[in-house]
């Protein structure tokens, strides 16, 4: 590629609405651009790393067994409300209407879509394992979409989905997976870490998540420095030792017509709450009157273990132009200085907790909210809600605490979400019919694992862990390009330039992905681009170095240049 042909165009100024590293390198490189919210249109250099990320994927998905299909991003309602997921799954999903007035999303995930092939293509069990897979488009109406691909709304992920007749061969696949997984992120060059995790709104039995290690994760990762043990500090906290686990069927669904404003608002604080809330999650629903000038909306009370009020939060929706998270006194004075009114948070009963581990589990629990006007204090326990079956005595899981498999303590990281599998179980085959006959000829219902990673979200991640000042770092298997050929002043040289093409050509022969920057800029202001966009093998041609017979060969990392004949630097390149 020359670069004179191509479309670079990076920019010096510091994007105003970035806030982490890796969104504002990529505005910068001009990798991406905004479109609208969490909506970002990949430009000719973003793909090419895009792509490489996918074809990492892609061929170690191949190399498990995996077989590629494309399924719609558009699927029917009918399919969603086959698993009850076109309620239940909340604000994220995209509900959009054609012209014959029928009901469609706009997928964020294809559990109902492949099941629905499947019931359709499997008969047999001499069909089984099977394991499919694709690199597709999803859409999450994310609440906050931020910090540009890392948390957009429409996203590229790769899922897979995969059909046994026994647990036992799901344990299997699932092992191939989570092998597959830890391939494919070395192989990008990423520290990452594999953790136990919460299965969430997909549900099933066992899970881990992928995390890419690095400080402006979003989520909080335990490790035990004495074994393996790693998990997401959602699920360590409420597994710490002196709590038991809450059981998410125990966290039951209070039909009620405030549901889904409910949900939004669970969806919503839920980003909140993983970096901020470490014990306990009350919801009560705030009606009209309750204070004078009182608009209705949802409060939340963050409660300690030891019922302390820790932090509440208050949610504006419903046509209130914003939301935005309140500090206790803010909303009492909200509220007209009603401070009894979730206050001191002293319970009769004891209470029944969630642990701030999963936005689907709270958004199925709303304190007192089926009917208008009730919250917290006027719960009526065992008619409103069931009586507390879930007392766990969840609080913090902090540095130091002991390990829950008693080998040694936790530390605690932070990590970015890359990738996650889950044994599904039969939830979705069983819901939606799909069974296949068995050796004795009976109809038996597949048992199921699902994987996702998030490719696009991988670029920002590996973004934050190989950055300087200067710009990013790409690991070798990242890089839009391996080598910049930059040629100092081609209008003017026509040797020069002569000797850079020459260049150019023998390494693009000899199977090197090179770029060459006939572009005519300064010499400062290519090498600035060239770093910014994180080649990782710089090589100068220039006048003087053609007269000493050397090529200027520079690693994207090294302190400083070296001039190398030619010999030498075709060793340096591989
Ligand atoms: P998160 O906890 O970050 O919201 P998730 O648990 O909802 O992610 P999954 O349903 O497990 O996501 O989807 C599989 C993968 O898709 C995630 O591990 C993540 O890498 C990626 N992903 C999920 N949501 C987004 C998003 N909004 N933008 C970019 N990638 C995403
Ligand atoms: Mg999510
Ligand atoms: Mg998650
Ligand atoms: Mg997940």
């Amino acid at each position: 590629m020359r670069l004179s042909q191509f479309h670079l165009h990076t920019s010096k100024e510091i994007p105003a609405d970035a806030e982490i590293v890796s969104h504002k390198l990529m505005l910068k490189a001009g990798m991406i651009r905004k479109l609208a919210s969490g909506l970002y249109t990949w430009t000719p250099l973003g793909l090419r790393v895009l792509r490489k990320v996918e074809r990492a994927v892609r061929e170690e998905m191949d190399a498990a067994g995996a077989i590629e299909m494309l399924m719609p991003s558009v699927q029917p309602k009918e399919l969603w409300e086959e698993t009850g997921r076109w309620e239940k799954f909340g604000g994220q999903l995209l509900k959009i209407r054609d012209r014959k007035e029928a009901w469609y999303c706009y997928g964020p995930t294809h559990e109902e879509v492949v099941t629905d092939f499947a019931r359709n293509e499997l008969s047999s069990y001499k069909q089984l394992p099977v394991c499919f897979y694709q690199v597709q488009t999803k859409f999450r109406d994310e609440i906050r979409p931020r910090f540009g691909v890392m948390r957009a709304r429409e996203f590229l992920m790769k899922d897979a989905y995969s059909f046994h007749l026994g647990d036992a061969d799901l344990d299997r696949q699932y092992r191939v997976m989570y092998d597959a997984y830890s391939r494919i992120f070395s192989r990008l060059g990423l520290g990452f870490r594999a953790v136990f995790a919460d299965t969430g709104a997909i549900g099933g039995s066992a899970s881990h998540e992928f995390h890419v290690l690095a400080d402006s994760g979003e989520d909080a990762i335990a490790f035990c420095d004495g074994s393996d043990y790693a998990a997401n500090v959602e699920l360590a906290e409420a597994l710490a030792p002196g709590a038991r686990p809450v059981a998410s069927e125990t966290l039951r669904k209070v039909e009620t017509p405030t549901q889904k404003t409910c949900e939004a608002v669970a969806e919503l604080l839920g980003i909140g709450l993983q970096r901020t809330v470490k014990s306990v999650a009350l919801f009560g629903n705030v009606r009209d009157g309750d204070a004078p000038d009182q608009k209705p909306g949802f409060v939340l009370a963050l409660v300690r273990g030891d019922h302390s009020v820790n932090e509440i939060k208050l949610a504006k929706l419903d046509g209130m132009a914003d939301y935005r998270l309140a500090t206790e006194a803010e909303i009492l004075e909200h509220l007209g200085g009603a401070p009894g009114f979730l206050g001191p948070v002293a319970p009769k009963q004891p209470i029944t907790v969630i642990a701030d581990r999963s936005v689907a589990a709270m958004a199925d629990f709303v304190v007192g909210a089926n009917e208008t006007g009730y919250h917290l204090a006027g719960v009526n326990w065992g008619r409103d809600l069931p009586e507390p079956a879930v007392v766990a005595d969840i609080r913090n899981v902090v540095e130091g605490d002991p390990s829950p498999d008693g080998k040694g303590t936790l530390a605690i990281a932070r990590g970015i979400e890359v990738g996650h599998i889950f044994q599904l179980g039969r939830k979705y085959a069983e819901a939606m019919g799909c069974t296949v006959l068995d050796d004795s000829g009976k109809a038996a219902t597949p048992t199921m694992g699902c994987y996702g990673i998030g490719v696009s979200r991988i670029v920002a991640a590996a973004i934050e862990q190989n950055h300087d000042d200067n710009g990013i770092a790409w690991p070798e298997a990242m890089a839009p390009w391996q080598v910049a050929v930059c040629v100092i002043n081609p209008k003017k040289d026509a040797a020069v330039a002569e000797a850079a093409e020459a260049l150019y050509r023998e390494l693009a022969a000899a199977g090197l992905e090179v770029v060459l920057d006939d572009r005519g800029l300064r010499p400062g202001a290519m090498f600035a681009d060239i770093e910014l966009i994180g080649i990782p093998h710089r090589v100068v041609v220039s006048e003087r170095g053609l007269a000493a017979g050397t090529f200027e060969y520079r690693q994207r990392r090294a302190e400083a240049a070296e001039n190398l004949d030619r010999a030498a630097l075709g060793q340096r390149l591989g």
